[in-house]
């Protein structure tokens, strides 16, 4: 098959690597450069930012701290990140934080540059003209957002969660330092760690996969299903911190260059609604699209269930499909991630907008399956 794989992001993956931001940004940024800091609430509290601030203003650097993030971040907080910006006449914008940290960087970093509003870029009706260099330091393992060109962010005025993509908004730099991740609590460990194992799910099995998305996802998968529980139950264990970062970054590779499909549809979908965390919405539904998708392309999703060890190599077909949706359902209940019935304010009677966001979602059409709104209804 013909294929193209673009990465701009120059990568530096180590434990401690994040004390050394400076000599990076030295090879970039002349002293006297401005830099944009953003981060949010609950990473200043792990007290990661102060150490920063003092190595940058160190070098002589000027920083303009921005840590009013929110999860699942609005564009109204992107369009006031801009302003500010722009007003500090910065060379860069630093993220430190999760995917909502970075998205919202990002975002920044085009309408700092560009005018307009975060839902024109999502619904194509402008050009990323410019965008200022993106600098990402990532504090979960989940989104994988470091190395992607997307940046997922909501219309406040409407609750949908828009999707602007593009190469301009693929990061310059990114710095995986394990270190940053010890401090993230078990619930949210859970959840970033299954949003990774769907990004690695999606990113080889869609429309556009290519071998080096099959390659990234897989090897993604095989470091993220024996790790997860691990970093969940000991936070202090490097050794899965490291695993779970790598994992997450090599299934950024993966989806970063395809896409995502029906999971994160439905998923998006739910967070509009409900504010739901990324990574819970996608667990809610990854074993029932798996199972959809599974019933049109079985030898695909029984390789899964051998990359993930939930099979053997000498299971049939139809056997190694049934072990992937028996495993993937027992390892999502193991982390201790609540369903989609326990979810505070899910009500029957949103199905069926839920079902439209998500048919509306561009990347339904990258689904392995062809899926319609009533399919979206159904599952
Ligand atoms: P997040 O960034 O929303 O962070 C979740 C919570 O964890 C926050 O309260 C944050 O303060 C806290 N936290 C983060 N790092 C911490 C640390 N080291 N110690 C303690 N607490 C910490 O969560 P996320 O799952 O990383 O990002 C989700 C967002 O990313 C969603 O909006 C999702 O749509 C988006 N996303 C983007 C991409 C992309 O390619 N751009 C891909 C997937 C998801």
């Amino acid at each position: 098959m013909n294929f193209s794989y673009r990465m701009k992001t120059q990568i530096e993956f180590g434990d401690g690597r994040s004390s050394t931001l400076t000599d990076d940004l030295s090879v970039r940024f002349k002293p006297g450069e401005s830099f944009f800091l953003v981060t949010d609430p609950g990473v200043m509290q792990t007290g990661k930012i102060e150490p920063l601030l003092e190595s940058l203003r160190k070098a002589h650097y000027h920083v303009t701290l921005y840590s009013d993030v929110l999860p699942n971040p609005r564009d109204e907080d992107c369009l006031r990140g801009a302003a500010l910006m722009r007003e500090q006449n910065a060379s860069a914008v630093i993220a430190v934080g999760g995917g909502s940290a970075m998205d919202t960087a990002k975002t920044i970093a085009l309408l700092s540059r560009s005018s307009g509003v975060p839902r024109e870029y999502a619904d194509g009706e402008r050009h990323y003209d410019e965008v200022a260099p993106i600098i990402c330091l990532p504090t979960t393992a989940g989104t994988g957002s470091e190395v992607t060109r997307s940046a997922v962010i909501t219309e406040q005025a409407t609750h949908r969660k828009m999707t602007l993509k593009h190469e301009r908004l693929r990061p310059t730099l990114a710095i995986l330092d394990p270190e940053l991740t010890r401090s993230v609590p078990p619930s949210v460990t859970a959840a970033t760690g299954v949003d990774a194992l769907v990004h690695a799910i999606e990113g080889a099995t869609c429309r556009q996969a290519t071998p080096l998305s099959r390659a990234f996802g897989e090897q993604a998968m095989q470091l993220i299903v024996p790790t997860l529980k691990r970093a969940v139950a000991c936070g202090d264990d490097m050794d899965a911190r490291r695993t779970m970062l790598e994992g997450s970054l090599l299934a950024g590779l993966s989806f970063g260059s395809t896409d995502v499909a029906a999971v994160h549809c439905l998923a998006e979908a739910l967070s509009s609604l409900y504010d739901t965390p990324h990574g819970v919405a996608n667990a809610v539904f990854l074993s029932s699209v798996l199972d959809f998708n599974a019933e049109t392309h079985p030898a695909l999703h029984a390789r899964l269930a051998r990359v993930m060890n939930f099979a053997s190599a000498i299971d049939s077909e139809q056997l190694a499909v049934a072990k992937l949706l028996e495993g993937i359902g027992a390892w999502i209940a193991e982390l201790g991630i609540p369903k989609l019935r326990d979810l505070a304010g899910v009500r029957v009677e949103d199905f069926g907008r839920l079902a439209d966001l998500a048919f509306q979602n561009g990347s339904t059409k990258s689904n392995v399956r062809p899926i319609t709104r009533e399919d979206y209804l159904t599952l």
